[in-house]
């Protein structure tokens, strides 16, 4: 039987320690993706036991970055599940109960040594460029004694007894067999001295207890896979699969994403927070599409999915370990792609807050009308008023000089102004099979070229010197509204003579 078809049960458990980034909506992308795909449990678990980094709006955050991504979990804090609680530190006893267990196999010792002390440990070593390893004072202290200590009050963490002979073999998913010598694994701390379990501990009970079929994290955590693998053995649990996923690099492919290049990035007008591309006027289909793809692909040209799509072929086979840059390009190439992909209907869902932002009070028969015409141009929604804002103005007023087409003089623009105002006037309607043609026929008459009448025109309807088809803009407009810009159009000129 393959991953495929055993049901999956994975979860995504950020740190609410921030806000919901690229990195994070991958992870918990292909989690999403291998539960829906082999019918398991998507979990969200809230890792919230380092309290000095805590965020205060970072959980719900990380909620509604997840749902705007379409990525719903099964279990979690807020819709309950049998595994629960879902929130770490609601889980606090039970990572002592499990850190008693290895003090009482021997897996794990009580360390008495002060912060003062390890920092004196650490600095010898460093100076000696040793690995900056806990020196293993406390390792063999006996149990009584300690056990004496604490009850005297004197404070202490508990860390992992790691093996200091042999070596230990770890099995990710993507990179297969990694051997590593024990010497280099550390006594880790397990709990603070505060009582509070750290990720090392607090993960690999979690994962178990919650029955967590697959483990997809970043790889930062490749270095201390070691010491979580002995941590399952010393506990004699099955481990899961474990895929470490690709880093992402920087946009120029040139080195790992670091805070100050996320800074910069913000400075250049770029995002890596899930909730800026939604006020970048992305859509979340299109996010999804691009961070698929940042480490995972189906084939060599594939490159549009839907969400459906992606949990029908996804699968941890083509998932690739090496990293990946962040193309912000290709982002805009797939929400153009999304976008055409939607309905009028559905697209009038993102193009209608647009307007709105800019406070028009936005007519539904109206917009029917406008998204067919920007529906090819539009990269990003907040393209739309850059298209079509025209349609919600009362008046249009150029700057003057626009409105003199190429090679022509403003009395000569006028004159042009004026003769369409009379044909336009005598037409039924605006519609391009009435308009269309007495305007070509004056083109004709008057020996310019098209594109110098309809320019003029354009710009005194639109105010723009590109516009959706001029016609079909004009019949949505409608006659009176049309005339009276032109009209405008025919003073402004006459004022530049
Ligand atoms: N809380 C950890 C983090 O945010 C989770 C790592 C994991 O998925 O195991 O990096």
């Amino acid at each position: 039987m393959t991953d495929q078809i055993k049901a999956a049960r994975v979860r995504y458990a950020p740190s609410p320690t921030g806000y919901l980034h690229l990195g994070g909506a991958r992870t918990a992308l292909f989690n999403y993706l291998l539960a829906h795909k082999t019918g398991g449990q998507f979990i969200l678990r809230i890792e919230d036991t380092d309290r000095r980094r805590f965020v205060e709006d970072a959980e719900a955050e990380q909620m509604s970055g997840l749902r705007w991504l379409g990525l719903q979990w099964d279990e979690g804090p807020d819709v309950g599940g049998p595994y629960g609680p879902y929130r770490q530190s609601e889980r606090k006893e039970i990572y002592l109960e499990h850190a008693q267990k290895l003090i009482e196999s021997g897996d794990a010792f009580y360390c008495f040594c002060t912060p003062e002390r390890l920092a004196q440990v650490r600095q010898e070593r460093q100076k000696r460029k040793e690995p900056l390893h806990y020196d293993g004072t406390c390792r063999n202290i006996p149990r009584e004694e300690a056990e004496r200590r604490i009850a005297n009050g004197e404070p202490y963490v508990i860390r992992f007894k790691s093996p200091k002979e042999g070596s230990t073999t770890v099995y990710d998913e993507l990179r297969g067999e990694i051997t590593i010598n024990n010497e280099i694994i550390d006594d880790s701390v397990l709990v603070k001295s505060d009582g509070w379990a750290l990720y090392h501990l607090a993960a690999m009970v979690d994962d178990h207890l919650m029955k967590i079929t697959h483990v997809f994290r970043g790889s930062e955590w490749l270095p201390t896979f070691p010491l979580h693998t002995l941590l399952y053995r010393a506990f004699g649990w099955e481990m899961p699969k474990f895929v470490h996923l690709s880093v992402f690099l920087k946009p120029s492919g040139k080195g790992k994403m670091s805070k100050r290049d996320v800074a910069e990035l913000g400075g250049d007008g770029y995002s890596i927070f899930v909730r800026d591309f939604e006020g970048f006027g992305y859509l979340p289909q299109a996010l999804d599409n691009w961070i698929a793809l940042m480490g995972w692909s189906y084939d060599d040209h594939t490159e549009f999915f839907t969400l459906e799509d992606l949990v029908e072929k996804f699968s941890i086979e083509k998932l690739n370990p090496s990293p990946a840059a962040i193309n912000f390009s290709k982002l805009d190439h797939f929400n153009g792609l999304h976008i055409r992909s939607l309905s009028t209907e559905e697209l009038k869902k993102w193009v209608r807050p647009q307007f709105e932002k800019l406070g028009y009070s936005v007519d539904d028969t109206l917009l029917t009308k406008i998204i067919p015409l920007i529906r090819e141009r539009m990269v990003t929604f907040d393209d739309a008023p850059r298209f079509a804002e025209f349609f919600f103005k009362d008046e249009i007023t150029p700057p003057a000089e626009e409105l003199v087409a190429k090679k022509t003089t403003a009395a000569e623009s006028a004159e042009i102004a004026r003769q369409s105002l009379a044909v336009l006037s005598q037409v039924e309607s605006m519609a391009p099979e009435t308009a269309e043609p007495p305007m070509r026929d004056l083109v004709e008459k008057l020996g310019y070229k098209p594109g110098q009448v309809f320019g003029i025109i354009r710009v005194a309807v639109t105010g723009q010197t590109v516009s959706p088809p001029l016609f079909e803009c004009m019949e949505i407009i409608g006659k009176e509204k049309v005339l009276s810009r032109l009209r405008n159009a025919v003073l402004l000129l006459e004022e530049l003579i």
